[in-house]
C-alpha cells in the first residue's frame, strides 16, 4: 500500500483521481484549500480508514511523510485563475517548490498536473511535446500560462539537480461530473445554460476549436504516467485528439439535453487559442494509454450529473 498525496485533491479531478487511488487500495491524504474545490466531491471518502482530508495551502511549507505525490493544486478554469491572478502564479511556482522539497527530503515520485496551456495560442498543429509554445507573458492568461511553466522548470532542475523522479503530464481540456457547474469552462456553461433553458454563449465565431478528453479516461493516463518506468519523465499530452469546434459542441449540447435553447454570440476573451488539439503519439507508445469515451457518451455522463444539482 501506497501513501499517496493528492495536492488539490477536492477539485474536479483529483476527486476522481482520490476515487481511483482508494479503490485499489492506496492509503491518500487529500491536500485542499477549497479555493474553487469542494468538500461535497470527496464527501464520500471521508468515513473510509484509507482517506484523510487536510486543509493546506501549497504556497505554504508542508511536512508529511508519503511516497507518491500528485501535485493538482491550481484553479484551472479561465475566471477561476483569473480572480486573483496574484495567487495562481503563487500556487503554481511556490506549490511547485514547496512539493519538490518534500518530495526531495521523503525521496518521493512526483507527478505535475500540467496543461496543454503551455503550448499558448500555438502555432503547429496538433501540440507535440517538442513544441516549445506560442505564450504571451504579460496577458490575461499569463498568471496560469507561465505559472505552469515555471513549474514545469522547477520539476526539470529539481530532476537534474537533485535527481527527483518526476513525472509532467500536460492535461488537454477535460470534462465530466463534479466540473463546479460556475466554472464558466465552456462544457459546463454549455450544459448548464440547456438544462436551464438558456441560450448557449458563443465566444467570438465559435469556430476556435478544443479536443474534450472524459475525466475517467484523463485519471486512467494519469495513473499510468505515475506508474511508468523512472527513466520516463514526459513531458507527455493526455488529452482526447477528437477536435470540435465550440459550435459543434453547442450544438451537440442542444440535441443531447433537447433543449429550446439557441446560440447567443459574444465578444472573444483576450489571448483565447485559436485552435488546440493533441498529438498523443508519446502517450500511445509509452504509456499504452489513448482515450476511449466519445464526445457524446461522456456528455451524456456530465448531463446527467448537472441535471442532479443545478
Ligand atoms: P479544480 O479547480 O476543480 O481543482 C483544483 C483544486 O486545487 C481545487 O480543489 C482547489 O481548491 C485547489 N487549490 C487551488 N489552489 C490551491 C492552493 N494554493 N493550495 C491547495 N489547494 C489549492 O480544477 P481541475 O480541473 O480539477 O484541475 C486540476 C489540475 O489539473 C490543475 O492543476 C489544472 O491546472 C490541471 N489541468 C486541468 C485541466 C482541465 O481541463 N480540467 C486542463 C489542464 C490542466
Ligand atoms: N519543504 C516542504 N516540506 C518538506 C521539505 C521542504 O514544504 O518536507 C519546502 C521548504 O519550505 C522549502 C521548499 O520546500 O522552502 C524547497 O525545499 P528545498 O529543500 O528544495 O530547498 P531549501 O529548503 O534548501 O530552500
Ligand atoms: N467558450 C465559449 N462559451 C462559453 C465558454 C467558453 O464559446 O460560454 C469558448 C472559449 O472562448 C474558448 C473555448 O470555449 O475558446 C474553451 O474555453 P474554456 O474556458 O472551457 O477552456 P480554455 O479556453 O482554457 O481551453
Amino acid at each position: 500500500m501506497s501513501k499517496v498525496l493528492v495536492t488539490g485533491g477536492a477539485g474536479f479531478l483529483g476527486s476522481h483521481l482520490c476515487d481511483r487511488l482508494i479503490a485499489r487500495g492506496d492509503d491518500v491524504l487529500c491536500v485542499d484549500n477549497f479555493y474553487t474545490g469542494s468538500k461535497r466531491n470527496i464527501a464520500h471518502l471521508l468515513g473510509k480508514t484509507s482517506f484523510e482530508l487536510m486543509r493546506h495551502d501549497v504556497c505554504w511549507p508542508l511536512y508529511v511523510e508519503v511516497d507518491r505525490i500528485f501535485n493538482l493544486a491550481c484553479p484551472a478554469s479561465p475566471i477561476h485563475y483569473q480572480n486573483d491572478p496574484v495567487q495562481t502564479t503563487k500556487t503554481s511556482v511556490h506549490g511547485a517548490i514547496n512539493m519538490l522539497g518534500l518530495a526531495k527530503r521523503v525521496k518521493a515520485r512526483i507527478l505535475q498536473a500540467s496543461t496543454s496551456e503551455v503550448y499558448g495560442d500555438p502555432s503547429m498543429h496538433p501540440q507535440m511535446e517538442s513544441y516549445w509554445g506560442n505564450v504571451n507573458p504579460i496577458g490575461i492568461r499569463s498568471c496560469y500560462d507561465e505559472g505552469k511553466r515555471c513549474a514545469e522548470t522547477l520539476f526539470f532542475d529539481y530532476h537534474r539537480q537533485h535527481h527527483l523522479e518526476i513525472k509532467v503530464m500536460r492535461i488537454f481540456n477535460t470534462y465530466g461530473p463534479r466540473m463546479h457547474p460556475q466554472d464558466g469552462r465552456v462544457v459546463s456553461n454549455f450544459v448548464v445554460q440547456a438544462l436551464r433553458g438558456e441560450d448557449l454563449t458563443i465566444y467570438g465565431d465559435g469556430l476556435q476549436t478544443r479536443s474534450f478528453c472524459y475525466v475517467d479516461d484523463l485519471i486512467e493516463g494519469m495513473i499510468r504516467l505515475m506508474d511508468s518506468s523512472v527513466e520516463f519523465t514526459g513531458p507527455v499530452n493526455v488529452g482526447n485528439p477528437g477536435e470540435f469546434t465550440m459550435i459543434e459542441l453547442a450544438e451537440t449540447v442542444i440535441r443531447l439535453t433537447g433543449t429550446k435553447s439557441k446560440l447567443v454570440f459574444e465578444p472573444l476573451p483576450q489571448d483565447d487559442p485559436k485552435q488546440r488539439c493533441p498529438d498523443i503519439t508519446l502517450a500511445q507508445s509509452r504509456l499504452d494509454w489513448e482515450p476511449k469515451v466519445a464526445l457524446e457518451d461522456g456528455l451524456k455522463e456530465t448531463i446527467d450529473y448537472f441535471r442532479s444539482i443545478v
